[in-house]
């Protein structure tokens, strides 16, 4: 890799960042956005992770989940955390939740720090089981919104329809979650996490457990949604392929504890990306690019090492 190739892959620091590098993140940052004189566009910092170390205490040992992790992400991001299982993606999650607190750092969200959990950060976790049996599919979405947001009964349910009809779900909204599919409760749990309006989507895996072609549709789901809403997404997975296809910037994570590798841009690509040649090839290139810099700690150039 020579040092221009890796100059425009390493993302510069986050206090530089601007959302000018395609229309797309553009328009993304526009909602929270402020022009300065020369018109550069900057989007507004949502959530600050500060040299955040991560442990769990058994009574034998100590686990370190995370050591020193640092990001920013900003409005309308597509942040992607990605690294190998058990580098501490899950945890740093709940974290940022706020079922978690760190040993060392702090985490902050509009400026003010995490200290437990809140309505402003929800969670879509990889398990098909996260939605309660014995609610239906509506009730499921509304729940939430009566109980943490304060809606009234009629109000919830007329929330809950309009996100159930985003994800083409409008007409189980009466079923119970057994009778459907994985795709689809994954599809429900999406609809309540984004019925709730939350400042940052938080999302665990959310496509791991599916079969290949509902986990690419979901993909593609989870980014027109986006392009219709620009909700604020962090993403965690251990698939460089997916982190590409769902990002907009990508933190790589090294092996256990999860330090941080380097930071990319990846707006670049999408589903697209893998749909003709010249573009499938520039995707496997990087795909092979992120995978060295993942576990080949060799054949990063001191730049790569820094990032
Ligand atoms: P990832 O999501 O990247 O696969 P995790 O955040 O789940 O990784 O786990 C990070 C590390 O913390 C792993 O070594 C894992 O074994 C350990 N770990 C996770 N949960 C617990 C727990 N409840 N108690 C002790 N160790 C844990
Ligand atoms: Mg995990």
């Amino acid at each position: 890799m020579n040092a221009t190739t890796t100059q425009d892959w390493i993302a510069p620091r986050a206090s530089q960042r601007t959302a000018t590098a395609d229309s797309r993140d553009a328009r993304a940052a526009s909602n929270a956005a402020a022009a300065d004189q020369s018109g550069t566009v900057y989007s507004e910092r949502l959530l600050a992770v500060d040299r955040v170390s991560l442990e769990y205490r058994t009574r034998e040992r100590i686990v370190r989940a995370t050591r020193d992790v640092s990001f920013d992400v900003y409005g309308a991001d597509r942040f992607v955390l990605l690294g190998p299982s058990g580098c501490g993606k899950s945890t740093l999650l709940k974290a940022i939740a706020g079922f978690i607190e760190p040993v060392s750092g702090t985490i902050t969200l509009d400026g003010e720090r995490v200290r437990g959990p809140g309505a402003d950060r929800v969670v879509v976790f990889q398990e098909f089981d996260q939605l309660p049996p014995w609610k239906t599919v509506v009730e499921n979405v509304a729940f939430p919104l009566r109980v943490a947001r304060g809606c009234s009964r009629s109000q919830a349910k007329e929330r809950a329809l309009h996100y159930l009809d985003k994800v083409g779900l409008a007409n189980f909204a009466d079923a119970y979650p057994h009778t459907l599919s994985g795709g689809m409760k994954q599809r429900v749990a999406i609809a309540r996490a984004l019925a709730m309006q939350p400042r940052v989507l938080l999302m665990d895996e959310p496509f791991a457990a599916l079969d290949a072609l509902t986990r690419r549709k979901m993909q593609e789901e989870l980014l027109r949604l986006w392009d219709d809403a620009r909700f604020t997404l962090l993403f965690v997975t251990h698939s460089i392929e997916e982190a590409l296809i769902v990002g907009n910037r990508i933190l790589l994570l090294s092996p256990h504890p999860g330090r941080v590798r380097a930071e990319l841009n990846s707006h670049q690509y999408s589903l697209q990306s893998i749909g003709d040649s010249i573009g499938r090839h520039d995707f496997q290139q990087s795909v092979a690019r992120i995978h060295r810099l993942l576990f080949d700690t060799d054949a990063l150039t001191p730049q790569e090492e820094h990032a």
